[in-house]
């Protein structure tokens, strides 16, 4: 019997990330193919598994979800004989990333939030997700010693959950953790860990700013100085590497002079491993045209940080996306 084209994607069945209205099976540029979430149903490890299943399936059958087009990710597979194609399973599929981006309440109100625009004024948690961790550990679904854990959100400070979650990763020997804040309450739990070996922690903040000024315009609350006082904290008393992240905003701090305060502070912090520059993105969601450009000033200001993160020895990280825009740029 002849086999038709068949495909096989290495992500899909070891992320998850889970999101306010479903979890989904990959941390895609595309949108992915995902489990959605109806209010009052109980998500639950069979439930995933069944549905991811049907997703594995369907590209095995050389069928390609459409959640799935335009992705790289998925590739060709060969099989020898019908036997083979009928017998063979993807190789292990213990869960090596888990993505907690399920709650959307935040203590802080940036006028770049795109949480509001993609998830709507009112969402902010519609389970819970301990319980499905439990479960998933009690399973063995998840590869312990490279499990990655990324809290995103929303801020991790405001979640009930964020806690025990991250004990129950912690009991369980899982090692790798980022958490994107905006550093306005101070973690204890990232000084709880300095006594256990092997745990790597990225603590990624939003301070967008150099000044209290622009940090109030940004981020509508004024706490500049409480997230330096922690930023000093994490640096004295946990072994936290730290990334600062300036998002270039439109008419706010899109300035030589504010992106050189943001330098000069991150420096006299000594304990900045990164600066992480990225673009607003509510520019791009509102372009109707389609034909979205960054201004052409971003590309004078990405250079002046990348000089000076050269100097001053600091890893200078420009994301992709943004990136791609800038670089875009250059070639009109
Ligand atoms: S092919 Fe792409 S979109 Fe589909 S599961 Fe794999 S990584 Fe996700
Ligand atoms: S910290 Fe994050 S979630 Fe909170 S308002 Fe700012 S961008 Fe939105």
């Amino acid at each position: 019997m002849k086999i038709n084209k068949s495909y096989v994607c290495e992500k899909l069945g070891r992320t998850l990330n889970f999101l306010p209205d479903r979890v989904s099976f990959c941390c895609s540029y595309a949108e992915g193919p995902g489990l959605k979430y109806e209010k009052g149903m109980t998500l639950n490890l069979k439930e995933i598994t069944k549905s991811e299943m049907q997703f594995i399936k369907l590209l095995k059958n050389g069928k390609i979800p459409a959640q799935c087009s335009g992705c790289i990710d998925y590739k060709e597979k060969k099989y020898n004989n019908f036997f083979e194609f009928l017998f063979s399973k993807q190789s292990s599929m213990l869960i090596n990333e888990i993505i907690v981006n399920h709650f959307k309440q935040c203590d802080c109100n940036c006028v770049y939030c795109s949480q509001k625009i993609i998830w709507g004024d009112e969402t902010q948690q519609n389970y819970e997700l301990l319980p499905i961790i439990k479960e998933l550990f009690k399973a063995d679904s998840i590869d312990k010693n490279n499990l990655k854990v990324e809290f995103q959100g929303g801020n991790v400070s405001v979640l009930s959950e964020f806690e025990p979650l991250m004990q129950e990763f912690l009991n369980n020997g899982c090692k790798y953790f980022t958490i994107l804040t905006n550093g306005i309450k101070y973690l204890s739990v990232i000084e709880k860990t300095n006594s256990m070996s092997g745990i790597i922690f990225r603590l990624i903040i939003s301070l967008d700013s150099g000044t209290k000024e622009t940090f109030a315009k940004i981020k509508q609350i004024d706490a500049f100085d409480e997230v330096i006082k922690n930023i000093k904290e994490y640096g004295i008393k946990t072994g936290a590497i730290i990334t600062l992240k300036y998002i270039l905003i439109k008419d706010i701090n899109d300035n030589s002079r504010e992106v050189e305060n943001f330098l000069n502070l991150a420096k006299e912090l000594r304990c900045i491993h990164s600066l992480c520059f990225d673009i607003d993105y509510r520019d791009i969601l509102f372009d109707k045209s389609k034909n979205f450009k960054v201004l052409v000033h971003y590309g004078d200001l990405i250079e002046q940080a990348r000089k000076f993160c050269m100097e001053n020895r600091i890893n200078f990280v420009l994301l992709p996306y943004a990136e791609q825009y800038i670089e875009n740029n250059k070639k009109v």
